[in-house]
């Protein structure tokens, strides 16, 4: 299998103003190449860093991909980088240069003196043409091991990756490929399932599985390296069939899959459907249902009754139980549900009622306190749930939207 060396330049990614997205993509890309990434740095915009990584780069991997510092100013030393790790001048390259001239008189502009200095490659190497804007891309070879440089803008990067440098890549890379499935869980810790897939999670293991946490979800990402695709499918079969054994009904989808997404699918398949009522997660939860194309199918609506006068008029909760028990209480998340469920005339409905912060916790009532109802042709239950005060505002509110919604997932599934 191929590496790779991912290298980011640009002062504004070290500081963290701007998130590096280019070597997220990057590495994606290759691994559906069969090229592996191995390692990722990013350097500030200064000469003698850029050299070094450069260097580094190429020597841990078969190839290097740079992104960043390629453009007309003082602080784009990307191009004086290459040149020096490769021992060599810059030199201008006529051809270039009359390109960029082009680009800009095709837009009715001048060129400006500043962009010549796009034309100047490592005696070296070569350029390599930009279709969407004036930062030629520069492929020169260093310590043996050829590198990449593509221009920072996100577009413009992955415009020349593909037409550019794929072609440049694919030449010897041995057919084998890295194929990759993600599993998402919910509702159990990330140790239990660690403990329940230990074997599985070998450090070099083929297939190896990951675990990350994403806001209360647990993903499950496989690796595999395989011959062909068929086989690397065949190989994440098998082990995603044994981790949906040992996780059960906590796995709830795969790839970009959502909790809504899900219960939307049992919806449909059953034929029935769910109706919402909101406090602490403000329309959020019927936002999610209405996230799924198709889910007219089985959401009938919703409603935000944020003040007690409107859980009382909207969803007939009595004025009684809200002074008896205060707003956020077991006995209102029922008659919250069982209300949605009467007025949109729904087979379930779900409620959320909570403490959500970053103020107005008490001690009886800490921020992170949320219970949620849930009502079904036989009954109503509520529930309540202590999620972390740590957690945000948006943070509490979205794991209570995710556990409104995979309590009716389990339900449906045991139907
Ligand atoms: P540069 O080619 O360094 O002049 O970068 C041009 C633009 O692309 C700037 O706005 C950068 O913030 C942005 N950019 C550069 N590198 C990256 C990266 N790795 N991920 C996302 N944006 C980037
Ligand atoms: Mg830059």
């Amino acid at each position: 299998m191929q590496t790779a060396s991912l290298l980011s330049i640009g002062t504004e990614l070290t500081l963290g103003q701007t998130v590096d997205t280019n070597t997220a993509w990057l590495a994606r890309q290759l691994a559906a190449l069969g090229i592996r990434a191995v390692r990722h740095e990013t350097v500030a915009d200064d000469l003698e860093p850029i050299v070094a990584a450069i260097c580094r780069g190429a020597r841990a991997a078969d190839v290097v991909l740079c992104s960043g510092g390629l453009g007309p100013t003082d602080d784009d030393l990307t191009r004086q980088a290459l040149a020096d790790a490769a021992g060599c001048p810059l030199v201008l390259d006529e051809r270039s240069l009359e390109q960029i001239r082009a680009f800009f008189e095709a837009r009715g502009r001048k060129m400006r003196t500043a962009n010549q200095v796009q034309a100047m490659v490592p005696a070296k190497g070569r350029l390599i043409p930009n279709a969407c804007g004036t930062a030629p891309g520069i492929e020169v070879t260093i310590e043996e091991t050829p590198v990449f440089a593509m221009p920072g803008v996100p577009s413009e990067m992955r415009a020349m990756f593909a037409e550019s440098v794929v072609p440049r890549l694919s030449r010897g890379v041995p057919s084998r490929v890295l194929a990759t499935r993600t599993l998402r869980s919910w509702g159990l810790p990330e140790s239990l399932v660690g403990e329940r897939l230990r074997d599985l999670m070998v450090r070099g293991g083929d297939p190896e599985v990951g675990t990350s946490a994403q806001e209360g979800e647990i993903l499950l990402r496989i690796n595999t390296h395989a011959d062909s695709s068929a086989d690397a499918a065949r190989k994440l079969d098998a082990v995603e069939a044994t981790i949906r054994e040992r996780l059960e009904s906590a796995i709830f989808g795969r790839e970009d899959d959502t909790l809504a997404g899900a219960v939307g699918a049992l919806l449909t398949a059953q034929a029935a459907t769910v109706a919402v009522g909101e406090s602490c997660t403000g329309g959020w939860l019927g936002k999610r249902l209405t996230d799924t194309p198709g889910s007219s199918a089985y959401f009938l609506g919703g409603a935000t009754t944020y003040a007690n006068t409107t859980k009382s008029a909207v969803l007939g909760v009595s004025e009684s139980l809200l002074e008896q028990h205060g707003a956020v209480s077991a006995p209102v998340a029922s008659a919250m549900a069982e209300g949605a469920r009467r007025v949109f005339g729904s087979d379930y409905a779900l409620s959320t009622t909570g403490v959500a912060g970053p103020d107005g916790g008490t001690e009886e009532k800490p921020v992170g306190l949320v219970f949620v109802g849930f009502a079904e042709p036989a009954g109503v239950e509520a529930r309540s749930f202590r999620f972390g005060s740590d957690l945000s505002r948006d943070q509490i509110r979205l794991r209570t939207i995710h556990t409104a919604l995979n309590w009716l997932r389990l339900h449906l599934l045991k139907r």
